[in-house]
């Protein structure tokens, strides 16, 4: 199975630049890089290009089209392939299985040549009409233009998670950001770079773009309801996605068993106190020969071990940071008297 999908990518052409008239290394560079992870989008393939090719014919950058096909089990390789001999512009990525979107993007990434990238969804929700504007807001010299969905056409309760998550993300990393969910989003090639030198196994695209953007801006674009099939996030991916944005952003949710921990404990600590003297007070009898003061030690007991959890949690958290190898700072630019 392996070998086969490698032997399909092996036999597809290298981007010829044949089109734009140059020949040499360097002027084949294109400025920009889109980016579209495909995973089972047979039906919307089709109708994309036909929406999306009139916009980058009409704007004035050089331009190449990274398509992923993120282990796709229907025609999306193969309808790729035949687009890719009438457009030399587009590249493939072929992964060997299912990887999940970001990973997808994150591969599309280490194949971009382009001095901006824009990352977008293959189903029509992020219309292509919309690219301009993006481009617009690099021309003003921002480096990361991020959106927010106009009348987000999605499912209530996909809309009520969002908003729960944009939150609670937003006040437990301190990336603030008004919509972590939309895709068509636009990068500097620093911080494509960036993401690139720091690859992490598990990531979310738009707050580690956040974190590494010295201008970013938002803005709103229009939003369209899937063109054709269905979300390919089920409930299980969707959680599994919250909390790669939750644990890979701050440390927070470790921190809630240590304050669970020592609130329990001291909680245990007063009724044990208070059991004590009623019993000196009251005498044996009160205390069910001791049965009150056996709970009393228990419940101090069970703080501490909630304590005690939270502490190695503190632990494991700074591990799971150095392992991550984020950088503490981001250099923007040293100035040194040459003398
Ligand atoms: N996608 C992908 N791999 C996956 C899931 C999704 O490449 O495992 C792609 C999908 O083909 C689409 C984009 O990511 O281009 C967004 O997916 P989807 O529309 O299902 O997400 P939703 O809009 O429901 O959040
Ligand atoms: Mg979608």
């Amino acid at each position: 199975m392996n070998t086969n999908s490698e032997d399909q990518y092996a036999e597809i052409p290298p981007l010829d630049n044949s089109e734009t008239g140059n020949k040499g290394n360097s002027h084949c560079m294109p400025d920009l890089s889109i980016i579209i992870p495909m995973y089972n989008e047979e039906d919307n393939i089709p109708l994309l290009f036909s929406r999306l090719f009139p916009i980058l014919n009409g704007i004035s950058e050089k331009w190449e089209l990274i398509c992923i096909n993120d282990g796709s089990t229907d025609k999306t390789l193969d309808l790729l392939r035949k687009e890719q001999e009438k457009h030399h512009r587009i590249v493939i990525v072929n992964l060997a299985r299912n990887f999940g979107q970001h990973a997808a993007v994150m591969a599309g990434f280490s194949q971009a040549s382009g001095k901006w990238i824009i990352t977008m969804d293959a189903d029509l929700q992020n219309p292509p009409e919309e690219i301009p504007k993006i481009l617009e807001q690099f021309s003003k010299g921002h480096d990361l233009v991020s959106t927010i969905r106009q009348a987000r056409q999605d499912s209530w309760f996909r809309k009520t998670a969002s908003r729960i998550t944009n939150r609670l993300v937003t006040r437990i990393s301190g990336i603030s950001l008004g919509d972590f969910g939309c895709m068509l989003r636009g990068y500097s090639r620093e911080i494509v770079q960036s993401i690139l030198n720091n690859p992490e196994y598990r990531t979310f695209i738009p707050a580690l773009a956040t974190f590494f953007a010295r201008n970013p801006v938002e803005i709103e674009v229009k939003h369209e309801e899937r063109a054709a099939g269905q979300s390919k996030y089920s409930l299980l991916k969707l959680l599994s996605l919250q909390l790669d944005l939750m644990t890979g952003f701050s440390m927070w949710p470790l921190r809630i068993l240590f304050f669970v921990g020592s609130i329990i404990a001291v909680m245990g600590l007063a009724s044990a106190l208070a059991i004590l003297l009623m019993r000196l007070y009251y005498g044996p009898e009160w205390a069910v020969q001791g049965v009150f003061t056996l709970f009393a030690g228990l419940f101090f007991l069970v703080g501490c071990q909630f304590f005690a959890l939270g502490l190695l949690g503190e632990y494991i958290g700074r591990i799971f940071q150095a392992v991550r190898k984020r950088p503490p700072f981001i250099l923007d630019w040293v100035r040194k008297d040459s003398c």
